[in-house]
């Protein structure tokens, strides 16, 4: 029979782990009979040496020693060249795990198929996809690739009966950090949020004594360790040594050997903490962001867990006791809680769901993780002046999640219609910032009427957090094929410029105003909320912007037009706490006018109103302002809304609703459908029938 197991494949150190016949999760020992073996690779003489002996040839100076090449994963153009042979981080990642799970079968002496391997939280989609890769490439049937916190709070979590806990994780490593938020409660271990940095780790703090000790050298001798390889991998390694011990110790000393000289140089923890200060900083300014993502007040944290090597540094644990006002938790080790929690998922997996209790491993708690980026595509901003990242799958959304969204395309009678989506992992909306995960390629695009194809895209993440895009045409349900295929060399610069002219969709803009006076509050606020997110949903933000206002004494633009749905989205679950009174004095025509001026796509105010307003001839007047202007105004009302009014500051009559608080989210899907499906009623203007048909009387058909 063969077993599960659970893999830490780490940046300098890696972990296998399996539960045991009472189902506890232990470590297995490799050959050498330790927890953990080293991730390096030495190529020698034909020969692959992967783990501990690797890292002693190392450190003698052997040159053909790869590590800390999980930094380098799912980078395209890295390859590690030896003895004549280009190896990619994945196929060495690959070697360190044969040899992890060579080990872990003589240990057990069972064979070993399934495992579940951990990734920093931080990974982005290329890195998932790469250390799936390398597993498979090692012989596993990888279940599923697992964030390295939510693995550590598994197994801190594991069979512990606790109270209802928030948890921070500080998990750093050699090479990444990550921090997580999250919450325990009885029967479930939820991940809240993940912020990190897969270049900051251990091994930064060894290359500044690496640094010290040169610079110290270089004065004295006048010659540099760093000109000969030799010297500096033992400079390396010795440097790793100090820090370590300056974690039990007030001082290290450091020597090096080179051009014939020794130096010896001394180094205390004050001063290591000097030099690696910034390094510390990056941590706790990361850990506060994702404090802060999640409104996170530090008194709100019950404990901290740390994870990972480098947190031994006494530092560390300072800084944790200062900011959190308590010391970091106890009773999880440091190097063995990934591995140790991965295998509790990957029994929990090989069991599948028809064990008869399917949660048993898990010790009766589910896990509920997240997206850790913001999944965006690249589109033009409102008035097609610059590039945008459009985000359209906001971070923090529960995996597996698929959303479906429409986008329309300008299709040519005569076929060849393909579309290119670049598609993006970050937070920002500059091109420049974010991480590219491919051009994905929609071939064969069907010719429809008035030349607008609405394709429904369909994204998702599965478990492991990796991305897949499928799509389908709106009108029929036909399956589109998608292709992904390497970027052009010219991104991301070609979209750091102004974009060329080209025959392209109008984008449309568009601001919700929602009345927020005192009779909105409780559930019409809620269902009003609903329904935004309904719009939200049903549009394509790659030609359509939305902004958010709110009315009652004053009008706020609470954001403006945007086409980043992590943005909207936090501006819809904020409304509740706008400040701006509980009457009705307000109304957002000014506001918008001024919003919208200036833009040359169709522009829309889409008014939500559950009330009578106090000034209504004021309001009519300056709806009349909007119409003159080419805005046109959408009036929804419910509740103790005046219909008469409505349709008076309305467009056109076809433009005004009157729905009941249930009916509030159908309004809202349909208009933003036919926006969608009518390129904000362009299409219509462009066949010469404006105005009199506007493009409301589409809704009338839906
Ligand atoms: P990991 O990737 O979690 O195995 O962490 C490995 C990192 O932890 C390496 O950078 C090690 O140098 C570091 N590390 C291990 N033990 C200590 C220690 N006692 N003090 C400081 N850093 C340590």
């Amino acid at each position: 029979m063969s077993i599960a197991v659970g893999i830490d494949l780490g940046t300098t150190n890696s972990a296998v782990a399996r539960l045991d016949e009472h189902g506890r999760p232990v470590i297995i020992p490799n050959d050498l009979g330790e927890p953990i073996t080293p991730s390096v690779v030495c190529f020698k003489n034909g020969e692959v040496i992967v783990g501990q002996e690797a890292k002693e040839l190392q450190a003698a100076g052997e040159p053909f020693i790869a590590a800390f090449f999980k930094r380098e994963m799912g980078v395209r153009d890295f390859v590690f060249h030896a003895e004549g042979r280009d190896h990619t981080a994945t196929d060495l990642s690959a070697l360190v795990l044969e040899k992890l799970k060579r080990d872990a079968e003589r240990s057990v002496g069972q064979s070993i198929a399934d495992a579940v391997i951990t990734v920093p939280a931080y990974f982005h989609n290329p890195e998932r996809e790469a250390t799936i890769a390398a597993g498979k490439l090692a012989g596993f049937n990888v279940l599923q690739a697992i964030n390295e916190p939510t693995a550590a709070a598994i197994a801190y979590g594991y069979k512990r009966a606790t109270e209802d806990q928030t948890l921070l994780v500080y998990d750093l490593g050699g090479g990444t950090f990550d921090v997580t938020l999250l919450r325990i409660s009885g029967d479930e271990i939820r991940i809240l949020t993940s912020e990190g940095d897969h270049e900051l780790g251990g091994k930064n703090w060894d290359d500044r004594i690496v640094e010290f000790a040169a610079t110290r050298f270089r004065d004295e001798f006048g010659s540099d360790p760093f000109e000969d390889a030799v010297s500096l991998s033992d400079l390396l390694v010795r440097a790793e040594e100090a820090k370590k011990r300056l974690s039990s110790s007030n001082s290290a000393r450091i020597s090096i050997v080179h051009d014939g000289n020794q130096g010896r140089y001394e180094l205390d923890r004050a001063t290591f903490e000097r030099i690696g200060h910034d390094l510390m900083e990056r941590t706790i300014s990361l850990t506060e962001k994702a404090m802060d993502d999640q409104r996170f007040a530090k008194d709100k944290i019950d404990g901290v867990l740390l994870v990972g090597g480098s947190t031994r540094m006494p530092m560390v644990r300072d800084f944790i006791t200062r900011t959190f006002g308590r010391p970091p938790m106890t009773g999880v080790n440091v190097d063995e809680a990934v591995a140790l929690g991965a295998a509790i998922v990957a029994a929990e997996r090989a069991a599948g769901p028809s064990a008869s209790a399917p949660r048993f491993a898990l010790g009766g708690r589910r896990t509920i993780d997240v997206t850790n980026h913001s999944l965006g595509m690249i589109a033009l901003n409102e008035n097609r002046s610059a590039f945008v990242n459009s985000i359209i799958l906001p971070k923090n959304a529960q995996i597996p999640c698929t959303q479906t969204r429409p986008y329309q395309h300008r299709t040519r009678r005569r076929g060849g219609n393909r579309l290119e989506i670049f598609m993006t992992q970050g937070e920002s909306s500059a091109p420049a910032e974010v991480t590219y995960l491919g051009m994905y390629v929609v071939d064969d695009i069907p010719h429809q009427e008035r030349g607008l194809t609405v394709i429904d895209v369909e994204y998702s993440y599965d478990i492991s957090g990796t991305v897949a895009v499928k799509g389908r045409v709106h009108s029929d349900g036909a399956p589109l094929r998608i292709t992904v295929e390497p970027l052009p060399p010219d991104v991301p610069a070609r979209f750091l410029k102004a974009p060329e002219e080209t025959v392209e969709i109008q984008h449309v803009t568009a601001y919700l105003a929602f009345d927020l006076s005192g009779s909105m509050s409780g559930e019409p606020i809620a269902e009003a909320q609903k329904a935004a997110r309904s719009f939200l949903r049903n549009t394509d933000l790659t030609h359509c912007s939305i902004g958010i206002m709110a009315v009652a004494d004053r009008t706020k633009t609470t954001l403006k037009a945007s086409q980043n749905a992590r943005e909207i989205e936090r501006a819809i679950a904020d409304l509740p706490n706008v400040n701006i009174g509980y009457g009705n004095d307000a109304d957002p025509f000014d506001e918008a006018r001024s919003r919208l001026a200036g833009l040359d796509g169709p522009r829309f105010v889409i008014v939500l109103a559950d009330g009578v307003w106090s000034y209504q001839d004021k309001a009519i007047k300056r709806a009349r302002l909007c119409h003159e202007e080419g805005i046109e105004v959408i009036a929804i009302g419910f509740g103790g809304a005046d219909e008469k009014f409505l349709r008076k500051i309305a467009s056109s009559d076809e433009a005004s609703f009157f729905t009941s608080m249930n009916g509030l989210v159908e309004t809202f899907t349909n208009i933003a459908q036919v926006l969608t499906e009518t390129a904000g009623g362009s299409a219509l203007s462009q066949t010469g029938d404006p105005g009199k048909r506007s493009f409301l009387s589409f809704m009338r058909r839906k």
